[in-house]
């Protein structure tokens, strides 16, 4: 078995060397794994910290004809009922040597048979658990496993030593993927917000230039007030739109940098809701949506401005996604919290959407399908939070979505 390492401080040397010479998080692992089994073990396991729970990132074997037996590790994920196995070496940083595999042992260790017959076919006999270290904090555990030495406490200081190094190179690979995960998300979405705003504006322009040259072309007098206000109100949409669109952006950076700060004042979440309504007339009218708003008129110490820019960021989604039919919003009082719902019979999000949608720039749709920056939800979640409230989604795709808001009543 490769057990080779003759001077363990040129060996550490030389993997911390390795071990920085990549930033891609896929090479850093596998450079990690090869180095142990080319030097330490016959069997290497490589589990991340994903929050909160391990994710099996690399298995490999010494011997590459078992590499493809080793491969079923994949299958079995650590289970964090375990004791003296990976998660308990991650929550006590510290290594955990099982210096000889015994049935008794591997039974505690695994529930499943198949988990436990890999182990046998690969001929473990000792192990060890070596927590990857970052910063302090527990980022994975690696594993080692002998067909042939008996692991001691020497070895599993050495281990440790190298899965520091692991853990700092880890650690340092998948800073850099999220630090370029957030710029290509940045980038994305300044793409996205330009063309957003672009696209307001230009019919703005046009409607302006237009309502203009109809001015201009007939004599005096005879201007016709119902097509001259008509064309003023198509421009006051664009302009609304453009405006919500210039608070989002605005909103977007102070919420994120945590400088949201509330202006407090007792209002009264019925008539709010029917004042914003008001707003959208036109656009509800367009889109021949019935927007019915009922329920008791709550009064609350909120900030106006804020709760006003959720129910706005809602309403609009309901429109937006709502597929032209009815939209219910409803008020009610509930303990010591007003509850406001907003139910649309729309397009619906899915499963799998409805965890992400508070997020910034998250989006469950196609910008070709339906314009939007992706950051509505995540603002009014932060406003909502910043109240002391909640904001929760039900939906079913293709059956409609319900947004519900609580806000404390103090
Ligand atoms: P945007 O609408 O600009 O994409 P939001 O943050 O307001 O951004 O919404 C995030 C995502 O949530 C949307 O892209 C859409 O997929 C989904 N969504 C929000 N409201 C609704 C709704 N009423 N019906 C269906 N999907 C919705």
């Amino acid at each position: 078995m490769p057990y080779l390492v003759k001077d363990k401080i040129q060996f550490l040397a030389e993997a911390s060397k390795i071990l920085s010479s990549s930033l891609d998080y896929n090479i850093t692992l596998a450079i990690i794994a090869k180095l142990i089994v080319n030097n330490l073990a016959d069997f290497c396991m490589i589990d991340l910290l994903e929050d909160g729970s391990m994710q099996r990132v690399a298995v490999k074997a010494s011997d590459p004809k078992k590499q493809k037996m080793a491969n079923m590790f994949f299958d079995f994920p650590p289970d964090p009922r375990n004791k003296k196995a990976i998660y308990e070496a991650a929550k006590s940083k510290t290594p955990i040597i099982i210096k000889k595999i015994t049935p008794l042992w591997l039974k505690t260790v695994s529930r499943i048979e198949k988990e436990r017959n890999l182990v046998n076919s690969l001929k473990m006999k000792s192990f060890i658990f070596a927590p990857l270290l970052s910063r302090n904090q527990t980022i994975g555990v690696i594993t080692i496993g002998s067909s042939s030495k008996i692991y001691d406490e020497n070895d599993a200081t050495f281990i440790e030593e190298l899965a520091i190094r692991a853990g700092i190179a880890v650690d340092k690979a998948k800073l850099y993927k999220d630090a370029q995960d957030a710029l290509q998300t940045r980038d994305e979405f300044l793409a996205i917000a330009s063309h957003e705003l672009r696209t307001p504006l230009t019919s703005l322009l046009l409607n302006l230039q237009l309502t203009l040259s109809r001015i201009h072309k007939l004599p005096s007098g005879q201007v016709k007030v119902e097509t001259i206000t008509s064309m003023i109100e198509d421009s006051e949409q664009q302009a609304y739109r453009l405006s919500r669109l210039i608070t989002d952006l605005l909103n977007v950076s102070v919420v994120s940098t945590g400088k949201l700060i509330l202006e407090k004042e007792d209002i009264r979440l019925l008539d709010l809701a029917k004042e914003i309504k008001k707003r959208f007339e036109i656009q509800l009218l367009r889109s021949k949506t019935n927007l019915v708003i009922k329920g008791a008129n709550v009064k609350g110490n909120w900030d106006k401005v804020r709760i006003e820019q959720v129910l706005t960021n809602l309403i609009t989604n309901a429109i937006k996604y709502g597929k032209n039919k009815p939209i219910l919003i409803e008020v009610k009082k509930s303990d010591n919290k007003a509850v406001i719902t907003i139910e649309d019979k729309g397009i619906g999000i899915g499963k799998e959407d409805q965890a992400h949608i508070f997020d910034r720039f998250k989006r469950g749709v196609s910008s070709r399908e339906y314009k939007g920056l992706g950051v509505g939800l995540y603002i009014a979640k932060q406003i909502i939070e910043a109240h002391g409230g909640k904001i929760k989604v039900k939906s079913k795709i293709g059956k409609g979505t319900t947004f519900t808001v609580e806000l404390p009543l103090d």
